[in-house]
């Protein structure tokens, strides 16, 4: 077999444990594994390619494997759980910009002899590559930016931003008829480095717009466009293995932000044009919800917990924050060693990623048995005897139900406040990631548990 054969061999071999990957990661008890086919298909890709398609200058390359290789080693080690979605954002923006040098590199290439019909269709390739490459790399960033808190995470309401948009599209647009027809005449550079601009701009614009009960959406969005950019790429430089992994994480992305979306009860159109998570109403609707709040002590809780027979636990952001998971799971064998019926209640956006409590369960080794969606265990609440929300604020607000035109109205929410009680542990009276006063503090069978969730319920444990 020549070389050829063994590069597509490989190919297909990685192309199949991808989709292994994506099929292993579907479930929980097989993700492990997942990941396995995953690593294993990337290995053999880069190797596969470091072999049968690199043909010189084997130093730089190494050089650069060692340097990237490194430096993802050290960022993957050092990062907390809770910067994971910082992380993510900021590796979907290196995607993106090696699309855009990939697709600049290419179209520079002084080796490359296309003509006629053919180099049409490869500059369209190459436009497309740069552009998907860049709206992914500049919108990312600011993702990176709002989502690591060194942004606010208010929508920028530009006025008349849909005609900005529209005009951008526009824009890109005519200058790609340009670029494809200079470069017919052997230039096309201007063209391509005025729509890398306008595409950079377009992400910013787009990323910032959009409010802080967005995010989750527009982190499975840009996940999708980073595989869409390295899909046009392969098409560009002809490589049938990026072609078929782009299409993967692009095309799953798009599912996971279509199922956000669902989740969200919001409409993706609605999502880019951005907005919704507005810091604009909510000081008056904060206004309007002030009222008592009645604070309980981690004696009392132990007391509620160890007389309930229904105990639901709801985990937020903030368990991820105080790494209370683990101090969560002795409490839940202590309670269910007293054949007390403990279950987990996770909404689909708590934390900050998608499926962020999911990982942080099984890493304390919680059995998935009793760890539920949100639409599986909503109805169940009038049968709950205490609620215990450790950490989480949006997906327990109420007023995304009593408020549609509020700032995060229509978005359904864990309503524990149809339990008998609900104790919610959090360090102060401050607001979520959408900036949104929550009326279930000032409800009265709402008690309040401060402190840090790791030192409430390690108080609590020993209460027990
Ligand atoms: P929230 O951000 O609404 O609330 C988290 C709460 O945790 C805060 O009110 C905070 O209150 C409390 N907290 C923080 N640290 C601690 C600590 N050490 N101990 C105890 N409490 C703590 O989180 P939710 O999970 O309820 O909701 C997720 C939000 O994030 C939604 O708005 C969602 O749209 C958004 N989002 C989700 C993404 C996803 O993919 N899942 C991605 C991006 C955004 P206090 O400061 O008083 O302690």
């Amino acid at each position: 077999m020549n070389i050829d054969g063994i590069l597509s061999a490989s190919y297909i071999v990685a192309t199949v444990l991808f989709i292994l990957a994506l099929g292993g990661l579907s479930n929980q008890e097989t993700a492990r594994r997942g990941n396995w086919y995953g690593i294993t298909g990337m290995a053999i890709a880069l190797i596969a390619t470091v072999l049968g398609v690199v043909t010189s200058n084997y130093e730089i390359l190494m050089a650069a494997l060692v340097v990237g290789g490194s430096i993802g080693l050290i960022a993957a080690r050092r990062v907390q759980m809770t910067q994971m979605p910082e992380l993510v954002a900021i590796l979907h923006s290196l995607v993106g910009i090696a699309a855009v040098a990939v697709g600049f590199a290419n179209f520079m290439d002084p080796g490359k002899h296309l003509a006629g019909v053919e180099l049409t269709i490869h500059d369209i390739e190459t436009y497309i590559g740069i552009l998907i490459g860049a709206v992914t790399f500049s919108g990312s960033v600011i993702a990176f930016g709002k989502l690591s808190g060194r942004m606010s995470g208010k929508p920028l309401t530009l006025p008349a931003r849909h005609w900005f948009n529209l005009g951008l599209l526009l824009a890109a647009i005519w200058f790609g008829y340009q670029f494809v027809l200079q470069s017919a005449a052997g230039g096309g550079m201007q063209p391509l480095i005025i729509m890398t601009a306008i595409a950079l701009v377009f992400g910013i614009h787009m990323v910032m717009a959009i409010g802080g009960a967005d995010m989750p959406v527009v982190v499975s969005m840009l996940n999708s466009y980073s595989g869409w950019a390295a899909a046009a790429t392969g098409f560009m430089l002809g490589n049938d293995l990026l072609i078929v992994t782009g299409a993967l994480v692009g095309s799953s992305g798009a599912i996971l932000s279509y199922i956000m979306c669902r989740a969200m009860n919001r409409k993706f159109l609605a999502v880019i044009a951005g907005g919704f998570g507005t810091g604009g109403g909510t000081a008056a609707a904060a206004g309007d919800q002030e009222g008592e709040i009645v604070a309980i002590d981690a004696e009392e809780t132990a007391a509620l917990l160890a007389d309930a027979k229904e105990v639901m636990i709801i985990p937020g952001y903030g368990m991820a924050v105080a790494q209370a998971q683990h101090i969560v799971h002795e409490i839940t064998q202590t309670l269910r060693a007293k054949k007390i019926n403990v279950r987990f209640g996770i909404h689909p956006v708590a934390g900050r990623m998608p499926g962020h409590m999911n990982v942080l369960l099984a890493e304390a080794k919680v059995p998935y048995d009793i760890v539920f969606e949100m639409d599986e265990i909503n109805a169940d609440f009038p049968d709950i005897d205490v609620s215990i929300i450790i950490g989480a604020n949006d997906i327990v607000n109420p007023s995304a139900l009593d408020e549609p035109d509020g700032p995060i109205g229509g978005m359904p929410v864990l309503e524990c406040w149809n339990g008998k009680i609900s104790i919610v542990l959090k360090r102060s009276m401050a607001t979520g990631y959408a900036g949104v006063q929550n009326p279930l503090f000032f409800k009265e069978n709402t008690r309040m548990l401060f402190g840090d969730a790791k030192d409430t319920l390690d108080a609590v444990f020993k209460s027990l």
